[in-house]
């Protein structure tokens, strides 16, 4: 990576200087941006990132797209962007709990699911199969390319021209999800800034507890069948030692109240103690010591990781292959597999700026590039339109 100074107004690096640990990303510190560009007279790097992911086009685009049941499932349960704010939310309590740099964790968790495609994991597999032959599909990659190439708001370069620590932690998270066969020599998955671990439990937390709600609201499970989840159970006798008599629907806010304070206090607690027993290791760079920079410090108790371990089985069984969403997500395969052809066949089809992209990334990843880039609706309309 290139590597450039920023100099920034002093009363922005005071200002880290006197909230941020020692162990956090300071501004100050940052390796700068692909294409240099001069700080800002009143916003730090990191603040600059998040404005600018605030302000894509991809991220707009979250709010059409599904998280885990789709859209005519029903307007109560979450989209992909209502999860992304819901990591943002739980990622800064830890990270201001544990004075690290609550700009960084924003714009990681913004960025953390930008490269989904329409109808969630379900248009991921079918992306994936189809971009066998050239490498797959993966959406932590895929938000690498959004941020890097895909996004055309500035007329100096392409992407949006991140600070290196957001891209390097996007990085991390493509390099975590590749099947060990396609992770190459040396390409293992590196877990280095504190702020990068805190966005990968906050997404924990965020969809262990709203899967469960979103599934008891569209009567795929009843509350009964939860509470005999060990980590459910925890949470309403946690909730009945304060509360006596709520009713159904009380009980059930409760519960999912106590289990977000309970796992992101979990959180917290252990941090502490696990940064207190390493502080040699914690560089003022806010690196995990280069020793042992696999060490996962942001991560629950082994207790509470078993209990959400259970939870997350269970889930998988219960909600994500139940038959109703199995359905769904049949046919919204069936209608993303026949555009990937349609389109392959008649790439003329797709806007401009896609086909201009074919000579230099090829015609299966820029049909791919198009495809992911579109809402679930989006993707309804055009499968129709034939
Ligand atoms: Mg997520």
């Amino acid at each position: 990576m290139q590597s450039t100074t920023l100099k920034l107004p002093t009363a922005f690096a005071e200002r880290e200087a006197q909230l941020l640990a020692t162990f956090a990303m300071h501004s100050s510190q940052t390796a700068g941006r692909r294409h240099p560009e001069p700080p800002h007279p009143y916003r730090g790097p990191f603040q600059r990132d998040r404005d600018r992911v605030v302000h894509s086009a991809a991220y707009r685009r979250l709010s059409a797209k599904t998280q885990v049941f789709t859209g005519e499932m029903g307007d109560y349960h979450r989209t992909r962007l209502t999860h992304t704010h819901e990591v943002a939310s739980v990622a800064r309590t830890l990270g201001r709990s544990l004075a690290l740099n609550e700009d960084l964790i924003e714009t990681l968790a913004l960025i953390h699911d930008l490269g989904h495609p329409p109808f969630g994991h379900a248009g991921e597999d079918v992306l994936d199969d189809c971009l066998k032959s050239v490498g797959g599909f993966c959406h932590n990659a895929q938000a690498l390319r959004i941020v890097e190439l895909l996004e055309t708001r500035y007329p100096e370069f392409p992407g949006l021209n991140l600070s290196l620590e957001v891209l390097a932690g996007q990085q991390y998270r493509a390099r975590k999800s590749l099947p060990s066969s396609r992770a190459g020599e040396g390409q293992e998955a590196r877990c280095c800034l504190l702020e990068v671990q805190i966005v990968e439990a906050a997404d924990s937390v965020a969809y262990d507890t709203h899967d469960a709600d979103d599934a008891l609201e569209l009567n795929l499970l009843v509350l009964e069948e939860l509470l005999e989840t060990p980590l459910w159970a925890e949470a309403a006798r946690r909730v009945g030692a304060r509360y006596t008599n709520l009713d159904h629907g009380e009980l059930r806010r409760a519960v999912l109240h106590e289990l977000i304070e309970w796992q992101v206090s979990d959180l917290i607690e252990q941090a502490i103690v696990r940064i207190a027993a390493k502080p040699l290791s914690l560089s003022a760079a806010g690196k995990v010591g280069s020793e042992n920079r696999d060490d996962v410090l942001i991560r629950p108790s082994d207790e509470l990781a078993e209990q959400k371990t259970q939870l997350e089985t269970f889930l998988f069984s219960r909600v994500y292959r139940h038959p109703d969403v199995l359905s769904h997500r049949a046919h919204a395969q069936d209608a993303l597999r026949e555009l990937f052809a349609r389109f392959i066949r008649r790439p003329d089809l797709m806007p401009e700026n896609f086909l201009r992209r074919i000579a230099s990334e090829g015609l299966e990843r820029s049909v791919c590039d198009y495809l992911a880039g579109m809402t679930d609706r989006f993707a309804h309309q055009v499968a129709v339109s034939s």
